[in-house]
């Protein structure tokens, strides 16, 4: 086969060679335990401790105070800690039939919508804010807040559509409206695609995944504020030796955290240019597309995601198509693929089931080009009419 043309970058990204070389580092050199106090351990502490400086400072935080990152494994497991551990973190009797009231939006990834929907089933209220078009209903969230609401949960940017929530407006409306309520964004599409810090998005926590940003898999961040650990606003999900300050415990992995730092440090150093680079790519796409199939744009998005619908031919059968010709892009999410539910955020984007259901994502990274885009388009083309003819 031909080289193959990697298109699916929001699904996991290729690691880049700084990331690689300090997982290597960790894996042959610094394998102790970040936990024992020998020398050995002492040396893989002090990688754990330089990849929380490179995300902490990839996320602005200058002094201890301004909060704290903890480690984890994998975006959706930030997400259930910050969700559960909310939640749970104190007691939440039944008041008119309600524990309390939930807020995400409508189309959240499976880490959040399937988390909300087992706090549903244990007595809390979940409210889903529209994104009609991608744009995220204010209207609607104003009316939803009252003091009832204990938290919102919110993406940054939208996996399948690309779709970029005004995070900082919508805080401030559930802050005026219900002080007390925790508010959680999912950054994890957004990381290294579009520019942010916690502060500026207003929020008390926020998860971020790895191998979203040209690092390996196996781990993840979540940042917790100050206030929410003072105010004891947060307990654990898994219990055990009481790492990462008592919020999560179990060995940290070292060398995927390791990575994850040098990804972040390398991705804050080239982010002008590389943001650059996939804006280029992105404009290139959708001029190629444009008159060839529907482009679902998102009132304001990301450049790293575009969402696209074939004329009646459904995505799963395009996206074999492509892949037999050497081009990797994505149906949906790919941790819900292969469920082969239809997409929730597109039913929420406006499309009908059977727009979701031929609709293709394309994802973009820094490292594509415009060649291994032409090369899409025009398989893309004929596979259209080639398909179109099978009819
Ligand atoms: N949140 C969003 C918006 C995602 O797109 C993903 C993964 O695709 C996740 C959370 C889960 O991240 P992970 O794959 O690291 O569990």
């Amino acid at each position: 086969m031909e080289k193959m043309i990697y298109l699916d970058n929001s699904a996991t990204t290729k690691p880049s060679e700084a990331s690689l070389q300090k997982m290597q580092e960790a894996l042959r050199i610094c394998y102790g335990n970040p936990g024992s106090v020998h020398q050995a351990g002492i040396d893989a502490h002090k990688l754990l401790e330089e990849a929380r400086r490179q995300i902490a400072a990839s996320f602005g935080l200058r002094r201890a105070t301004d909060g704290q990152i903890l480690f984890c494994s994998c975006g959706t497991e930030a997400n259930n800690q910050a969700i559960f551990g909310t939640v749970y973190a104190k007691n939440r009797p039944e008041k008119n039939g309600s524990r309390g009231k939930i807020l995400i939006t409508e189309g959240e990834h499976p880490s959040v919508e399937n988390a909300a929907a087992r706090l549903e089933a244990d007595g809390f209220t979940i409210h889903r804010i529209p994104t009609k078009g991608g744009a995220l209903d204010l209207d609607d969230l104003e009316q939803a807040v009252d003091d009832s609401v204990i938290l919102a949960a919110m993406m940054l940017v939208n996996n399948e559509t690309g779709a970029l929530y005004p995070i900082r407006a919508a805080a401030e409306i559930i802050r005026r409206k219900s002080p007390a309520a925790h508010i959680h964004c999912d950054a994890v599409q957004g990381y290294m695609r579009v520019p942010f810090t916690p502060a500026s998005l207003g929020v008390d926590t926020l998860s971020v995944s790895a191998h979203k940003i040209y690092a390996p898999k196996g781990a993840a961040a979540l940042y917790v504020s100050q206030d929410t650990i003072r105010r004891k606003r947060i307990t654990p999900i898994l219990y055990g030796g009481g790492q990462e300050g008592g919020l999560r415990s179990g060995t940290e992995n070292v060398p995927a955290i390791a990575a994850f730092g040098a990804a972040a440090r390398e991705g804050m150093l080239e982010a002008d240019t590389r943001a650059k680079k996939v804006s280029s790519l992105h404009d290139f796409l959708i001029g190629n597309l444009s008159g060839l199939v529907q482009i679902n744009k998102p009132e304001c998005g990301a450049d790293a995601i575009v969402n696209i619908t074939l004329p009646n031919i459904k995505s799963e059968v395009m996206l074999r198509a492509l892949s037999a010709k050497g081009i990797c892009v994505s149906a949906g999410s790919a941790c819900s693929a292969r469920a082969k539910k239809v997409s929730r955020s597109l039913l929420a984007f406006g499309l009908s089931e059977r727009e979701a259901d031929c609709s293709l994502r394309i994802s973009l990274s820094y490292q594509n080009t415009e060649e291994e885009l032409a090369v899409f388009c025009d398989a893309l083309e004929q596979e259209l009419h080639r398909l179109a003819r099978m009819r």
